[in-house]
C-alpha cells in the first residue's frame, strides 16, 4: 500500500479539491480530482481514475464505485480509450516516481 500522495502530472489543469473519499479498489484517501473536458467540479456519473492503483471508478452520490460493464456502456469507444491512456500515463508517472 503507498503512503503518502504523488505527483499527478496526467493534465496541467489544477486539481479539484473535494470530501475525501475512498477509493474502493486499494482504499486510499483521494481528495481532488482533475478534470479532463471543464472545469466543474465532479458530478455523480462522472468518471476517474485512481492516482493509486489505477482502478476506473465512477462519481456516485455518497462516494465512489468501481466502474462496471453497464458503466461502460454508457461512454463512447473513444472515452473508454481515454480512460485506459489515462491508466497508462499513471503507471508511467508511477514508475518515474518509484
Ligand atoms: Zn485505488
Amino acid at each position: 500500500m503507498t503512503t503518502g500522495r504523488l505527483p499527478v502530472i496526467i493534465s496541467p489543469m489544477r486539481p479539484f479539491e473535494h470530501a475525501a473519499l475512498e477509493c474502493p479498489g486499494c482504499h486510499e484517501r483521494l481528495d481532488a480530482s482533475r478534470n479532463l473536458t471543464g472545469a466543474k467540479a465532479p458530478a455523480p456519473g462522472d468518471f476517474t481514475v485512481c492516482v493509486y492503483c489505477r482502478t476506473i471508478l465512477v462519481f456516485g452520490t455518497t462516494g465512489l464505485c468501481v466502474a462496471s460493464e453497464r458503466d461502460f456502456e454508457q461512454v463512447s469507444s473513444e472515452q473508454r480509450a481515454r480512460l485506459r491512456r489515462i491508466q497508462e500515463a499513471i503507471r508511467e508517472a508511477r514508475r518515474d516516481y518509484q
